[in-house]
C-alpha cells in the first residue's frame, strides 16, 4: 500500500541550502522573450536550489488537443496545423539559443516527427484512443521544458532536465489523478543518483500511469505538478508564477475591481479553486497540506510583488476572502409532495447520481421538503434526469413524486472564507446584495464548515451577481451605472459636481459613480467604462450616435453592472413617459423634471406601480425647492405617522425675489427686467408669473400626501395680465409695464394695513389647493425671507401650534443639481454604499 506522503524521508536537498519549487504557467512562457524573463527571475534568486516545473507555452495544449481531434476525424488540416506548431517552437528556439541550437533543434524535430507519426496513425484509425490522446496532450510541456533547459545550458548554468513521465506515477480516481508516492519517490531517488545540478527543469502536467503509459494530471494540472514535485523534493516553499498578482478576490476578467488576497488557508484556496478560481488547481493543495509546504502565487511580470501566501496558519481575516462562479451547469429538481417527511430522499438522489459517475456541484433541499435540487454539469443533464427517473420510478408511478426536471443555464456563485464561521450576518449580506441587484436565487447551500456559501443563479446574471456581491462585502466599490438625459444648466452642474467628488466617494464611501451615457435631444454619448467628465460636452457634440432613449436605457442597464440609474434633467414630458418602462427594468430614476410628478395621474400611477413592483427607486427631491429637503421632510413626517393638516409656502425663487424687492418705489416691470437679466426667471418670464410652475410643485407635494391631485384642481392666480397672455415673448416683454398699475394698487392696499405681498401656495389635507398673491402680516414667517429663498411650512398634528419650517435658497442650477445629487447618494446608500 502507498504510504502517506508525510512519511517519506526528507528529500534530496542538502539541509543547508533551501530548495524552492517554482512553477511557471503557460502565459509566463508564451514566447522566447518571456522564457528569457523566466530565466532571469530564477537566476536573480541567489542561494537556493531550484526545482522548476513548467507548463506548455500558452495555447499549445489546446492546439495539441485540436490536432488529435482533427486527425481522429481524418481531417487533413491536422498536418498544416502541426507544422505551424513546430514552427512556433523552432522560432522560439532560434531566438533563445545560439551555440546549442543544433542539438535542441534536433531534439524538437525528433519530438515533432514522432508526433506526426502518431497523428498519422490516428488519422488512419479514425478514432482517438484515450492513451494516444493523453500522450499527445502532454507534449507541449516536453517542448517547453526542453527549450528552457537548453536556454540555461546556453547561459552556462548547470541545469538538469526531468521528464515527469519517468518519475511521477499516478492512478486515476473519480476526483482526479492520485499520486503513487512510494513508487514516485523511489523513481526520483534513482533519477537523483544520476543527476546533481542545482537546478532541475521538470515538465508539468504529465506523468506515467501504473502501466508505464504517458498520462496527464488533467487540464491546468501543472500547478498540481508543482506541489507534487515540491513535496517529492522536500521543498521549503512552492512558488506558482502566473500573470496576475496572486489570488484575487474574484476572477479579474469578470470583476475588474478584484483585489489581492494577501493570505489564504489551504482550505480557502482549495474551496476557491474548486469553485472556479482558475488561478490555482484545486488538487494542488493536497501535497502541500500533507507536508505543510507554504504556497505562494506570484506575478511573473512583477517579480518584486509579494503575491499571495497559502499556508496552514494563514490569517482568516477578512471573513470573506473571495467570490467565485462556475457556469455551464444545470439544475436538476426532484419535486413532489410525497417527499415530505420521508427520510433519506436526499441521500437517494446523491447515491443515484454517484452510481452514474455524475459529480454534484451543489445540493439543496427547500425547507418545505417539497423539492430537492442539485446542480450538475450541463453535459450530464440528460443522464441525471434519466438515472433519477429510474431511481424514483416507483414514487413517480404512484404520483408521490411529480417530476424530475433539468434546467440549463445555471451558475453557482460561492462566497468563500474561513472567518465566515464566527461572523454573523454574512449570509444576510449575501442575499441582500443579490436582491438589491435584482438577482433571483434558485437554490442555496451552506457547507457544514461554513467556509462556503453557494447559491445557484441564472448564468446570464453571473457577472452582475459577482460584482454585486463583491461590492456588498466591501471587497470593491459599489458600482452605479448612470445615464444623464437632457444636460441643460442643471445637468451640466450635476456632471461637474459628480466629477469633483467621485474620487473621494470611491476612496471614502466605496462608491463608484460611473456616468456611462449622456444624451441631449440630438446626440447620445456612450462609454463602456465611464465618460471622462472633464470634456463630456465636446465628446457629446462630436459623437455621430443619434439620441435614442431606448438605447440609452439598454446601455445604462448593463447586464454585468449591478445597479443602474437614469437622471432626467430635461423638462420634457416625453422623457417622463419612459419612466415606467425604465423602472420596470429595475433602473432607478432621479429627476428635477416636474412633468412626472405633476403630469397626468394615470402616468403618475404607472410610474409608482412600476417602482414598487420592481423595487426600483423614483426620486424627485429637486422638483420642489431645488436642493432644500422639502419632499424628504414631508415623507419623513408621513412615514413616522404624523398627520399633515396643511402645507403652505413660497415655492418660486423668482416670485420670492420679486416680492421681496417690490416696495412700491420701483415699477414692478423694472424688477421683472432685472430678474430676467440676473437669470432668475425663465427665458419667458410668464412661465414664472403665470403661477403654473408653483402649482406643479404643489401637486407634487399633494400627491406625496396621498391626495389624487391634478394640476387642474389647483386654483391659480396668474400675475400675467389677461391681455398679454397670448402675446409672443417679445411682445410681452415690450408691454411689461402694463403690469405696473394693478400691482401698485395691490401693494398700496396691503401697505395700508401694515401687510406685505407674497405669492403663496396653499394646500390642506382635504385637497383644497390654491396658488396666488396674498397679503400677510409683516411679522409672518413668509415676510422675512431673503433673495430667492423658498420657504415651506408644514402644519401637522405634531407641529400644530408651531409649524415645521424649511427655508433656504430654492432656485439656481447649482443648488438644484445638489438636490439631484443628494437623491443619487440616497439611492446609492439604499443599495449598500457607505455614504
Ligand atoms: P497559468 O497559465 O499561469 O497557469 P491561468 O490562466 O491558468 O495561468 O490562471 C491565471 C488566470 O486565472 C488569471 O489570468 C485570471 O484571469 C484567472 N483567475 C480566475 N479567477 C481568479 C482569481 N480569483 N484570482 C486570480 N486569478 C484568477
Ligand atoms: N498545459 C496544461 C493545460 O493547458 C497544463 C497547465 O497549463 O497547467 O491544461
Ligand atoms: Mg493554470
Amino acid at each position: 500500500m502507498t504510504t502517506s506522503i508525510a512519511d517519506l524521508p526528507a528529500g534530496v536537498a542538502p539541509a543547508n541550502v533551501p530548495l524552492i519549487a517554482h512553477k511557471f504557467g503557460g502565459s509566463s512562457l508564451a514566447d522566447a522573450s518571456r522564457i528569457k524573463r523566466v530565466a532571469q527571475i530564477l537566476r536573480d534568486r541567489h542561494g537556493e536550489r531550484q526545482v522548476v516545473v513548467v507548463s506548455a507555452m500558452s495555447g499549445v495544449t489546446d492546439t495539441l488537443i485540436k490536432l488529435a481531434g482533427l486527425a481522429a476525424r481524418r481531417d487533413p488540416a491536422w498536418s498544416g496545423a502541426c507544422l505551424d506548431l513546430e514552427r512556433k517552437h523552432l522560432e522560439a528556439c532560434r531566438l533563445l539559443l545560439d551555440g546549442h541550437q543544433a542539438t535542441t533543434v534536433q531534439r524538437l524535430e525528433n519530438e515533432f516527427a514522432h508526433l506526426r507519426d502518431l497523428l498519422h496513425a490516428l488519422s488512419l484509425l479514425g478514432s482517438p484512443s484515450p492513451e494516444a490522446m493523453a500522450y499527445v496532450q502532454g507534449l507541449g510541456e516536453v517542448f517547453c521544458a526542453t527549450l528552457l533547459a537548453a536556454y540555461f545550458n546556453e547561459l552556462g548554468d548547470a541545469t538538469d532536465f526531468l521528464d515527469a513521465r519517468e518519475v511521477l506515477v499516478v492512478r486515476h480516481e473519480e476526483l482526479g489523478a492520485v499520486v503513487e508516492w512510494d513508487d514516485s519517490a523511489a523513481r526520483l531517488r534513482e533519477w537523483s543518483a544520476r543527476h546533481s545540478a542545482p537546478r532541475v527543469i521538470i515538465t508539468g502536467f504529465i506523468a506515467r500511469d501504473l502501466e508505464g503509459r504517458a498520462t496527464t494530471l488533467g487540464r491546468n494540472g501543472s500547478d498540481y505538478s508543482g506541489a507534487i514535485f515540491g513535496a517529492l523534493f522536500d521543498a521549503a516553499e512552492v512558488h506558482i508564477w502566473t500573470d496576475v498578482d496572486g489570488v484575487l478576490s474574484a476572477d479579474p476578467r469578470l470583476v475588474p475591481e478584484a483585489v489581492l488576497v494577501p493570505e489564504l488557508t489551504y482550505a480557502e484556496a482549495c474551496e476557491l479553486a474548486y469553485f472556479g478560481a482558475k488561478v490555482i488547481h484545486p488538487q494542488t493543495m493536497q501535497p502541500a497540506i500533507a507536508r505543510g509546504i507554504p504556497l505562494r502565487i506570484r506575478n511573473t511580470f512583477k517579480p518584486e510583488h509579494a503575491g499571495s501566501l497559502i499556508a496552514a496558519n494563514a490569517a482568516t481575516t477578512p471573513p470573506v476572502k473571495g467570490i467565485t462562479a462556475i457556469g455551464e451547469l444545470c439544475m436538476v429538481s426532484v419535486e413532489g409532495a410525497g417527499m415530505i417527511g420521508v427520510p433519506g430522499t436526499a441521500e437517494r438522489v446523491f447515491a443515484a447520481l454517484h452510481r452514474a459517475g455524475i459529480s454534484v456541484v451543489m445540493i439543496s433541499q427547500g425547507s418545505s421538503e417539497h423539492s430537492i435540487c442539485c446542480v450538475v454539469e450541463n453535459q450530464h443533464a440528460q443522464r441525471a434526469v434519466q438515472v433519477l427517473g429510474d431511481a424514483f420510478a416507483r414514487e413517480l408511478s404512484r404520483g408521490q413524486i411529480q417530476r424530475v426536471t433539468a434546467e440549463p443555464g445555471v451558475s453557482v456563485l460561492a462566497v468563500v472564507g474561513e472567518g465566515m464561521a464566527g461572523t454573523p450576518g454574512i449570509a444576510a449580506r449575501l442575499f441582500d446584495s443579490l436582491a438589491r441587484a435584482s438577482i433571483n436565487v434558485r437554490a442555496i447551500a451552506q457547507g457544514a464548515s461554513e467556509r462556503n456559501i453557494s447559491v445557484a443563479i441564472a448564468s446570464r446574471q453571473a457577472a452582475r451577481a459577482l460584482r454585486a456581491v463583491h461590492a456588498g462585502f466591501y471587497l470593491s466599490a459599489q458600482t452605479i451605472s448612470i445615464g444623464v438625459v437632457g444636460p441643460g444648466q442643471v445637468g451640466r452642474a450635476l456632471l461637474a459636481q459628480i466629477d469633483a467628488v467621485s474620487e473621494r466617494l470611491l476612496r471614502d464611501a466605496n462608491l463608484d459613480l460611473r456616468v456611462r451615457a449622456i444624451s441631449d435631444s440630438k446626440h447620445l454619448l456612450l462609454a463602456e467604462g465611464a465618460i471622462a467628465l472633464g470634456d463630456w460636452k465636446a465628446a457629446l457634440d462630436a459623437t455621430s450616435e443619434a439620441a435614442d432613449l431606448g438605447r440609452l436605457a439598454e446601455h445604462v442597464d448593463a447586464e454585468h453592472l449591478p445597479h443602474a440609474v437614469i437622471v432626467d434633467c430635461s423638462a420634457s414630458s416625453a422623457v417622463a413617459d419612459r419612466y415606467p418602462e425604465w423602472l420596470a427594468r429595475g433602473i432607478h430614476v432621479i429627476t428635477p423634471n416636474k412633468q412626472a410628478g405633476a403630469g397626468p395621474m394615470l402616468r403618475y400611477r404607472a410610474i409608482r406601480a412600476a417602482a414598487t413592483a420592481h423595487d426600483a427607486r423614483f426620486r424627485y427631491e429637486a422638483t420642489v425647492g431645488a436642493g432644500l429637503p422639502i419632499v424628504t421632510t414631508l415623507r419623513d413626517l408621513l412615514d413616522t405617522g404624523d398627520e399633515v393638516l396643511a402645507v403652505e409656502g413660497i415655492l418660486s425663487g423668482t416670485l420670492a425675489w420679486l416680492f421681496n424687492r417690490f416696495d412700491g418705489r420701483q415699477p414692478f416691470s423694472v424688477l421683472v427686467e432685472q430678474a430676467r437679466a440676473a437669470g432668475y426667471t425663465e427665458p419667458d418670464p410668464r412661465d414664472d408669473l403665470s403661477g403654473t410652475d408653483v402649482a406643479r410643485k404643489l401637486v407634487i407635494l399633494g400627491r406625496e400626501m396621498g391626495l389624487p391631485l391634478e394640476l387642474s384642481d389647483v386654483k391659480v392666480e396668474s400675475l400675467v395680465p389677461e391681455e398679454l397672455s397670448q402675446d409672443t415673448r417679445e411682445q410681452f416683454l415690450r408691454h411689461l409695464s402694463l403690469m405696473d398699475p394693478p400691482m401698485l394698487l395691490r401693494h398700496a392696499s396691503a401697505r395700508a394695513r401694515g401687510h406685505v405681498l407674497r405669492y403663496v401656495a396653499r394646500l390642506d389635507h382635504l385637497g383644497a389647493a390654491t396658488v396666488g398673491l396674498v397679503e400677510l402680516p409683516a411679522d409672518h414667517a413668509f415676510a422675512h425671507i431673503r433673495l430667492t429663498d423658498n420657504i415651506v411650512q408644514f402644519t401637522t398634528r405634531r407641529y400644530r401650534d408651531n409649524p415645521l419650517v424649511v427655508q433656504g435658497p430654492g432656485a439656481g442650477p447649482e443648488v438644484t443639481a445638489a438636490g439631484v445629487f443628494a437623491d443619487l447618494l440616497r439611492v446609492a446608500q439604499s443599495l449598500g454604499a457607505r455614504v
